[in-house]
């Protein structure tokens, strides 16, 4: 038994059961991405924000009324989700802000936020029965599928850039997926993992396609509210890419408010990198994100890299249905951001996870956030992931460290004292 009533078109509309056995409407191919609907009455009735307070379980699964899986449905092992959530006060002093909370899901199993849609993934392969569960990336949403995988012992198949991150690449190799290095870029990844998956029948865990991946995802809003008992803060700050976890907080949001449990939505802020701005530019040119052709992507930020951002519906609704915003942030500012970040909060994140922070920073300049705002920031993965962008940001910022030898003599002379 689940509370899914059934899944909507984000373009048309139209409702599929709840066992639905597609991916897509198959009125719309690949664009018509669907919405999981559930039933709201039924699942307040027992599901509270008393009863989840008082659930010892601290992942992702304590939402489980709210998420897209049988009640009795098997979870795998992996700790994933319960990331801490802390009240970076240097960062709120220096930006002049009541508060900034730094979510740091470089917590979770394999480092990134993609743990909580790999996790359903994998769920949901099970479920199907399905031999083999497959995923295009930039690398975080493999290496999750690679390491939620390996905790069940379910075989998978990645498709990733060969430009990939070492240490994003050295994880899908340890965890013992079969790896397709790509030579071409994320969307030549995308098509060819979905070609694939077509050919032989795999699990398609695709971000963008696979409607369950936005219920994953979900549960870092879910905690984000929980965690400020249930008090919707003023803005909730997000690194985009192709837009699944923006989606998956706004849908947070909406359950949580649909609910009772909330009484306001959070202004949803999307933060995109200047070289891989295609929501930027819609959002700032009212253009259709139906008819806009892809961009030529080229950022720092490896995980928020797209030429056609997937699940850009959903993307675009999170920012225009709560009063948000679409930022841009250069290459530079998002370098910046991760000492920043690190030295303000503890917190050390891959350039996509510092990437908000840039762009409050951003909005703080434009007067889009001010004194009285309680800010979320989202940081979506951890710095380890990418330690060459690490290095070359302490380098823009003149951090070095000190050469001596191994005596005090040579440490006072350092230390000129
Ligand atoms: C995937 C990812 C993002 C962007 O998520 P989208 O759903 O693609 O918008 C941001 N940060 C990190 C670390 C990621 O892995
Ligand atoms: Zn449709």
């Amino acid at each position: 038994m689940t509370n899914v009533v059934g899944l909507t078109c984000v373009i048309c509309g139209k409702t599929y059961p709840a066992d639905f056995a597609g991916y897509v409407c198959p009125d719309h191919g690949n664009e018509g991405i669907l919405d999981v609907q559930y039933d709201y009455d039924a699942i307040g009735e027992t599901f509270t924000k008393e009863s989840i307070g008082a659930n010892p379980d601290r992942t992702m699964w304590r939402y489980r009324p709210l998420l897209p899986i049988a009640d009795d449905a098997a979870v795998p092992p992996l700790t994933v989700g319960g990331t801490p959530m802390y009240d970076a006060a240097p960062l709120a002093d220096d930006l002049g802000l009541a508060k900034v909370w730094v979510k740091d899901e470089g917590r979770e199993p394999t480092a990134s936020l993609k743990d909580r849609a790999s996790a359903m993934a994998v769920v949901k392969a099970q479920e199907r029965g399905a031999e083999v569960v497959t995923t295009a990336s930039t690398g975080n949403a493999a290496a999750a599928l690679s390491g939620i995988s390996a905790s069940v012992g379910q075989k998978n198949v990645i498709f990733v850039p060969a430009s990939a991150p070492e240490a994003k690449i050295a994880q899908l190799l340890a965890y013992g997926s079969t790896v397709a290095l790509v030579n071409g870029n994320y969307g030549d990844a995308f098509d060819l993992c979905m070609e694939a998956s077509a050919a032989y029948g795999w699990y398609n865990r695709n971000t963008g396609y696979n409607p369950f991946m936005t219920e994953g995802k979900k549960t870092a809003g879910l905690e984000i509210l929980e965690d400020l008992g249930w008090e919707a803060p003023d803005a909730i700050f997000v690194s985009v890419g192709d837009g699944s976890i923006i989606g998956g907080v706004h849908k947070a949001m909406k359950d949580a408010f649909a609910l009772g449990w909330i009484d306001k939505m959070p202004r949803i802020f999307g933060i995109q990198s200047a070289g891989s701005d295609y929501l930027v530019q819609a959002f700032e040119n009212g253009e259709d994100v139906l008819t806009k052709p892809p961009i030529a992507a080229d950022t720092v930020a490896d995980s928020i890299s797209a030429d056609l951002p997937r699940d850009r519906i959903k993307a675009m609704a999170a920012v225009t249905e709560t009063g948000g915003t679409y930022l841009r942030v250069s290459d530079d500012e998002i370098l910046a951001a991760i000492p920043t970040l690190a030295r303000g909060s503890g917190v050390f994140a891959e350039p996509a996870g510092a990437t908000p922070y840039a762009g409050l920073v951003t909005a703080v300049e434009k007067g889009l956030v001010g004194s009285d705002d309680t800010v979320v920031l989202l940081a979506t993965g951890s710095g380890l992931k990418d330690v060459a962008s690490a290095l070359k940001a302490v380098a823009a910022v003149g951090t070095t460290p000190m050469r001596i030898d191994p005596n005090l003599d040579s440490l006072r002379a350092a230390l000129n004292n």
